[in-house]
């Protein structure tokens, strides 16, 4: 019987444990907050009051957390899942780079826990219906484990067994994702001070060669309504960033455009505040250009 942990019931989590509900004998989830594990509950999960618990009690755990640093403390502190005694494979679906994907596997292996990163893409509405891209690494045998699993949050790609190879290519569609948010506030930006309609803009550019994914979702989703709530934190989108930019510069690889996505994010939350949305960049971009970021669509 498999029993099937989950830590991190935010936007992303509580879409992807609620669809894991009827493929486990049980799930087990816990989150810092209370409210996010009752409404798992509601739906039929069983609750843990610790990381440490979700490690003694299942065969698998999955997280979902927001930074490298509280992925690592769920993992590997004190009372983290490692310290459980029944766990044999943890699967980091979070975006926390790949040198913590080979901290976290040399250091479970030492435990006889295999360490499987899988990232994903596709945002809010990709986990709830189950159409995310999933990029996991991780040894071939505890990937064949999780791989039905992870299947049904979206398409799953294996990148091979080397750990943190999930996590690299995340970070590349993420640098394309956060460009496409910065080129298409520059060029709506301009369009709009011509005197263009933004919303007919995005009907021309989705019909054109500008297409990409901010001229798709992003804009009629949350810009062209002004509500800017996306549903992927500034704040987030910038750890991805500079998770970026320190693995490109380790590489010496160098990553212009990234740089200025993160000048985009830091004015954003600078002037936005630290729970501002990824599409805020819109209205830097906007704000640049002389125009009122605070107008209403
Ligand atoms: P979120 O902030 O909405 O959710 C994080 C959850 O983790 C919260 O419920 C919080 O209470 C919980 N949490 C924080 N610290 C904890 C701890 N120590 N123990 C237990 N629970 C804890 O974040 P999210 O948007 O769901 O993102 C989660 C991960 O997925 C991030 O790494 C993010 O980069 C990545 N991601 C997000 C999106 C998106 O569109 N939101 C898309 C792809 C990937």
């Amino acid at each position: 019987m498999t029993t099937i942990g989950f830590i991190g019931l935010g936007r992303m989590g509580a879409n992807m444990s609620a669809r894991l509900l009827d493929h486990a004998d049980e799930l087990i989830v816990h989150d810092l907050s209370a409210e996010a594990v009752q409404s798992l509950a509601d739906q039929g999960a069983a609750t843990a009051g610790s990381a440490k618990e979700l490690g003694d009690r299942c065969d698998i755990v999955f997280v979902s957390l927001p930074t490298p640093p509280i992925v690592r403390g769920a993992v590997l502190g004190a009372t983290g899942i490692a310290q459980g005694g029944r766990v044999k494979i943890v699967c980091d679906l979070s975006t926390s780079g790949p040198k913590l994907a080979i901290d976290l596997a040399e250091a479970l292996a030492t435990k006889g826990i295999a360490s499987i990163d899988a990232p994903v893409s596709g945002g809010i509405k990709g986990a709830k219906d189950g159409t995310l891209a999933i990029m996991a690494s991780g040894p071939q045998a505890a990937y064949d484990t999780v791989e039905p699993l992870i299947a049904r949050m979206g398409r799953v790609f294996y990148m091979g067994e080397t750990p943190g190879a999930g996590q690299t290519m995340k970070l590349v569609n993420n640098l394309l994702g956060a460009v496409a948010i910065a080129v298409t506030s520059e060029g709506m930006a301009m369009g709009i001070k011509a005197g263009l309609d933004p919303a007919k803009m995005i009907d021309v550019l989705n019909s054109g060669t500008g297409i990409n994914s901010a001229t798709r979702d992003k804009w009629p989703r949350a810009v062209l309504p002004r509500t800017f709530d996306f549903g992927f934190a500034a704040a987030l989108s910038l750890k991805d960033t500079k998770l970026l930019l320190d693995e490109a510069e380790g590489m010496g690889v160098p990553l212009p455009l990234g740089e200025i996505v993160r000048d985009y994010l830091e004015t954003a939350l600078a002037d936005y505040g630290p729970d501002a949305d990824f599409t805020a960049m819109a209205k830097v971009a906007e704000k640049n250009a002389g125009l009122d970021p605070e107008r209403s669509a």
